[in-house]
């Protein structure tokens, strides 16, 4: 059975890691700090792309194959490890879509269920809210996970298996074909930065916003840059919202126990996580102007992360040019979360020579889309 080296601990490194390990392969993990810390630990989880109609298709098309499979996939792991990803399946109100029409004729096209609805059915739904919509658009099937605990429980599972082992504070630096058609990853471990060498069969790069850095060490580009985003928490009581809310750009998501997350920021700082004070007075603004209650709850947490940002905001997913076992899966952008599992499917279809859940030519990284805008 073949052995896969998976470089970074994401959500798309543990998904496409959880694949391979089902279907046989050896699996080892490397990650540079410790497991699902960076953005997908930061994210909001909405299980959905914000304005989706404005996604080209390949976008959509992995979003719709993983909303499908997101209920399975959280019951699967609550069974496996008891931890539970809270896939809150509550619905999104938009409060002001600028371009109704083409979203309602997206949702038909693409067999989403949308509605228009008029400000005083959103009130009825969201009572707390002070915006008072003239109108706005209803998507029932978009729910949110806790992403932090969706990972929590990822790594439990694979844990469980003697397929899967992990090196943590593990840098992967570089790449070198081995004998008999083996590669070998060469890494800097642990403090003292001590160079280790590991050999696998095949090699998938999912090291997220560092994915064009690592690349570069074997000559190849991939635009991926980071794009900080930051985000508060408010500790409210359940019931004070019950959908995700959409204004402006900026969201309100209800998790189960009450707490909502307010986002987000779009920030090109390269690698720099700092969160920042000017970030926090304007979420705050967004959230208190779209549910003044909000003023009495307390903000008990403010952080940010680094989203893989690409051109069109559609992931690289495949084998690298002129390489014959090396792939990469990263550039999730601003939809990491909704894309892991069909994208996961898809990089382990690949590399195992399966049938393939979507036309993959959309996100081969040997087509060049760097002219194209960040989205
Ligand atoms: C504020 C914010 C809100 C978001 N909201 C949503 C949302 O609501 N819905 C949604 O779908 N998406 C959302 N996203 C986007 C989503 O979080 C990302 O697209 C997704 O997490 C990317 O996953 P990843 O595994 O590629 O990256 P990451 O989670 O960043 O993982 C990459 C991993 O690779 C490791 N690594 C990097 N380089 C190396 C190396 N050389 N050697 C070893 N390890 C390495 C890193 O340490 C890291 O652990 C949001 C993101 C942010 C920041």
């Amino acid at each position: 059975m073949s052995e896969v080296i998976i470089v970074g601990g994401g959500i798309i490194g543990l998904l496409t890691a959880r694949e391979l390990v089902q279907s046989g392969a050896q699996v080892r993990l490397l990650e540079q700090s410790t497991l699902g810390q960076e953005a997908s630990w930061a994210g909001g989880g909405i299980v959905s792309p914000l304005y989706p109609w404005t996604y080209s298709d390949p976008v959509t098309a992995l979003a719709s194959w993983a909303q499908d499979y997101y209920p399975e996939l959280v019951s699967r792991l609550y069974q496996e490890t008891g931890i539970n990803a809270e896939l809150n399946a509550c619905g999104l109100l938009m409060l002001d879509a600028p371009d109704e029409d083409d979203a309602l004729r997206w949702a038909e096209t693409h067999n989403k269920s949308m509605q228009r609805y008029p400000g005083a059915d959103i009130q009825a739904m969201e009572p707390n809210l002070t915006a008072h919509p003239q109108q706005g658009l209803w998507m029932p099937y978009v729910g949110n996970v806790r992403n932090p605990r969706l990972l929590k429980a990822l790594i439990a599972s694979l844990q469980q298996s003697p397929l899967f082992s992990v090196e943590t504070h593990s840098r992967v630096v570089g790449f070198e074909p081995s004998r008999g058609e083996r590669l070998q990853v060469q890494a800097k471990q642990g403090k003292s930065a001590k160079q280790v060498v590991f050999e696998a069969d095949r090699v998938v790069v999912c090291s997220g916003a560092w994915t064009r850095q690592l690349l570069e060490s074997v000559g190849v580009e991939i635009p991926v840059v980071p794009v900080r985003g930051q985000m508060l928490l408010f500790e409210a009581r359940p019931g004070l919202i019950n959908h995700i809310i959409l204004r402006q750009g900026k969201y309100l998501i209800p998790r189960l126990d009450g707490h909502i997350v307010v986002g987000s920021t779009l920030e090109h700082t390269g690698f720099e996580k700092a969160t920042t004070a000017d970030a926090k007075a304007m979420l705050l603004q967004h959230a208190y102007s779209m549910v003044s209650a909000l003023k009495e709850v307390p903000v008990v947490a403010h952080w940010s992360g680094l989203r893989p940002g690409s051109p069109a905001g559609i992931p690289y997913i495949g084998l690298l040019p002129g390489w014959r076992n090396l792939y990469v899966n990263a550039g999730h952008f601003r939809n990491g979360l909704v894309l892991a599992p069909a994208s996961a499917r898809l990089m382990a279809d690949i590399v195992l020579g399966r049938d393939l859940i979507v036309d993959p030519t959309p996100y081969d990284p040997a087509v060049d889309r760097s002219s194209e805008p960040m989205h």
